[in-house]
């Protein structure tokens, strides 16, 4: 069996391949008229989130069976040209959870102790003590916004590490969070007044884009801090630019955003009150390795079935 690897990923991934049998080609990341000529002869594909594969490149395939994304989603592939063909489609969508999860927690404690604000003024040469007034996370409220595998994973380290209380709110009630944490799940606007950090962990779907708009973000407390995690469009950026200058909200901690890249000299760069990462959340070494181990292993079982 032949497999293309069209994007780096872990070693770890191409030797699990080989010992198994797989002859491995890699050309980084092609673009898409030399994808749809090199992909002739393979029996499976791994891409990241580039390249793209497009129709024209699954339609070039002669003999492609499965197409792998080394991490969550598939976002970048043309999942229904794929399902026409009947090539099956494989990805990772545990292999980040802990990585986002620790990033948003990351996030929280550089708002609420205003590090990259006071490394901001330290580098103008200022000492910023007064300004750096900051608040403890410990036996705070903590609202989790889709407590699916990343929301319950900053439920927990927030719970255990900080002991902060924690309020959720999902489609279904999770009896285990319930229990293993004392999490109550209730409404999303009872979620938002209790809370003194909302953490966003939903997907982005039709119902749930601009799921936090003016009308949310009004009935949260002036001193709280909201971390988005998730995607850019599920929070309005336009009412959170408002709230955040108007004081509706005390900060924000945002690793994605409507438009990415974020355009240079975005109204939120202006802000003191929010911390900005270019959308991180799965941009650890372990995550990586995680999602490579992880198709390559369902690749392996995919041939083997
Ligand atoms: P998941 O599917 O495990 O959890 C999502 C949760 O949201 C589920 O419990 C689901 O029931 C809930 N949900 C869905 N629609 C809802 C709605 N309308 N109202 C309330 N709850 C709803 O997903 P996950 O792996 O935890 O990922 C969560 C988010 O993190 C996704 O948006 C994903 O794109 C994003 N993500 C970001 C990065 C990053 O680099 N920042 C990396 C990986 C994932």
């Amino acid at each position: 069996m032949k497999i293309l690897v069209a994007s780096r990923i872990h070693e770890k991934a191409i030797q699990l391949l080989k010992e198994n049998g797989f002859e491995v080609t890699i050309v980084e990341e092609p673009h898409e008229d030399e994808l749809a000529r090199i992909i002739k002869g393979f029996d499976g594909l791994i891409v990241r989130s580039k390249p793209l594969v497009t129709k024209k490149v699954i339609e070039s395939a002669d003999r492609l069976k499965v197409i792998a994304r080394a991490g969550v989603g598939l976002d970048n592939i043309d999942v229904k040209a794929a399902e026409q063909r009947g090539i099956a489609l494989i990805n990772a969508p545990e292999s980040s959870t802990q990585s986002v999860a620790e990033l948003a927690i990351g996030l929280m404690l550089a708002v609420a102790r205003k590090i990259a604000f006071s490394d901001r003024r330290m580098r103008e040469g200022y000492w910023a003590k007064k300004e750096a007034m900051g608040v403890e996370l410990s036996g705070k409220t903590l609202g989790v916004i889709g407590a699916g595998r990343i929301g319950s994973a900053v439920a927990r380290i927030a719970k255990y590490g900080f002991n902060m209380h924690i309020l959720y709110y999902d489609v279904a009630c999770r009896d285990d969070l319930n229990k293993e944490l004392g999490a109550e799940c209730v409404s999303i606007e009872e979620l938002l007044k209790r809370s003194d950090i909302v953490t966003i962990h939903v997907p982005l779907l039709p119902e749930t884009r601009h799921m936090i708009n003016e009308e949310k973000l009004r009935l949260m407390k002036k001193t709280a801090i909201l971390i988005n995690t998730s995607r850019g469009a599920v929070v309005d950026t336009a009412a959170l630019v408002k709230a955040l200058s108007e004081g509706w909200i005390a900060g924000a901690g945002l690793d994605v955003f409507e438009e990415e890249p974020l355009p240079k000299d975005h109204p939120l760069t202006k802000l003191d009150n929010v911390v900005l990462t270019p959308h991180i959340g799965a941009s650890t070494k372990e995550a990586q390795e995680k999602a490579g181990v992880e198709v390559a292993r369902k690749i392996v079982e995919f041939f083997k079935k």
